[in-house]
């Protein structure tokens, strides 16, 4: 089989094969293709997209690609969340937990931040001691104890994916339904949960723009879940706007506290409830209603909270920052950013609030760069708020303070206002169960 071949015909828009798809997987992890040829493709897929056999196909042959986890005794109640990436989302410290505490397994593997949206991995590495690469053996006992373990995604969890998407990260690529379902799908299924629940972003600071492409992509991996022997959920959630009002590592694990500790913003602890319950539902076999109900419950009586010490302690973390948030580490320079007019904030590109809190040092440019754990950004206000001269529109925190003028210019451009109230947009657009 020749890769020119694979590429004219997807350049014509026709159907690959399940052979031509695996062949292509198989010898692009092993080195065998070169990235010239595989970008050609990449970009062909982009224009002709890819019909529900293909994207199975690719799906299924990047999860072969690598190793896998397996999950087969903790029975049905393995569960996993995964989101398509967004700006201050902070969820999986909190989601984790709380789908613990309804009795879920969760054995979760997370990743880094790269660009303007942040990884659970980062948030985590925050509290000094965590270990994000615990044995397996001993991942699964803590789940076993637990219900909760979360460690950095293997070296060898579909390699495939991980090639692919370095590529298509500066090939213009990403943006494809069947590139994306694939990507996400190909490591979601090697990591053995038997549920799982998908919070698909849509807005400015997420990949599928408007709620219509966030349902077309919600379907496409549900699908792909369902027929690959695993209960899966889809969240349509909105990320036109930062979830919550921090950004940046040690600010938002901080909101993640006070969110477990039944204080967090609206916003964030709804969407959390909703995923927990769309997790504890599928593992459990209970109506959505119901989970939810028992997810406020545990939230608000503290024992998700109590799941969330016992997870950091177990993986090493100093927990007695969770009763004292105030001894993380502040970062040296603040900035705050001023209202200079009346009337209200009628809308924030999430995406370059991302790009904002990155040049503070919050997140990484190429994966090389070297987090400031406590640089970010905290809002005070958001859209749909009333603003008046003066009043403090969000602080900027870092500890490189020459990136203050760019981050302030970024911040800036990212707000539009009006003079009259704004309707505020859906948190959470359609759960699709
Ligand atoms: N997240 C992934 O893991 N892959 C994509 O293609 C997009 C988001």
């Amino acid at each position: 089989m020749r890769m020119y071949d694979i590429i004219t015909k997807k350049k014509r828009g026709e159907t690959l094969t399940e052979d031509e798809i695996r062949c292509f997987i198989s010898e692009y992890t092993d080195g065998k293709i070169p990235d010239y040829q595989v970008s050609a493709l990449l970009m062909a897929i982009c224009l002709n997209g890819m019909n529900d056999e293909e994207t199975y196909a690719l799906t299924d042959a990047i999860a072969k690609s690598g190793d896998s986890v397996d999950l087969s005794e903790f029975g049905e109640l393995s569960a996993d969340k995964h989101s398509t990436g967004g700006v201050g989302d902070k969820t999986t410290l909190i989601v984790a937990p709380l789908a613990a505490a309804l009795g879920c397994k969760v054995a979760k593997m997370s990743g880094r931040g790269l660009g303007h949206t942040g990884g659970t991995i980062d948030k985590l590495e925050s509290f000094p001691g965590y270990r994000v690469d615990i044995p397996a053996q001993a991942f699964k006992k803590q789940v076993s104890e637990i219900g909760v373990a979360v460690i950095a995604q293997s070296g060898n969890l579909a390699p495939a994916d991980k090639k692919l998407y370095a590529l298509r990260d500066v090939t213009a690529t990403v943006d494809s339904i069947p590139l994306i379902t694939s990507s996400i799908m190909g490591k979601k299924l090697p990591s053995g949960a038997r549920s799982i629940v998908l919070d698909v972003k849509c807005g400015s600071g997420a990949f599928a723009k408007t709620p219509e492409d966030a349902e077309i992509l919600a379907a496409n991996m549900v699908s792909i879940g369902k027929r690959c022997g695993r209960k899966t959920s889809a969240l349509i959630t909105n990320m036109d706007i930062p979830l919550g009002h921090g950004i940046g590592n040690i600010l938002e694990v901080k909101e993640a506290i006070e969110t477990l500790q039944g204080n967090g913003p609206s916003d964030l602890t709804e969407i959390c409830i909703s995923l927990a319950a769309a997790m504890a539902s599928l593992a459990l076999s209970i109506p959505f209603d119901e989970a939810k109900a028992r997810a406020e419950e545990a939230l608000f009586c503290g024992a998700a909270l109590q799941k969330f010490k016992e997870w950091i302690g177990a993986q090493g973390g100093d927990i007695t920052l969770i009763d004292n948030p105030g001894l993380f580490p502040k970062s040296v320079y603040e900035h705050k950013i001023i209202a200079s007019r009346d009337g209200y904030i009628s809308a924030m590109d999430a995406e370059a609030i991302g790009i904002c809190a990155m040049e503070l040092g919050a997140g990484r440019k190429t994966k090389e760069d070297e987090i400031d754990y406590s640089a970010g950004i905290m809002l005070n206000k958001k859209t749909g708020d009333k603003i008046a001269v003066g009043d403090i529109i969000a602080t900027l925190h870092t500890n490189r303070p020459e990136t203050f003028s760019s981050a302030e210019a970024v911040f800036n451009n990212s707000l539009s206002f009006s003079d009259i109230q704004t309707e505020k947009t859906k948190l959470i657009h359609k759960i699709i169960i």
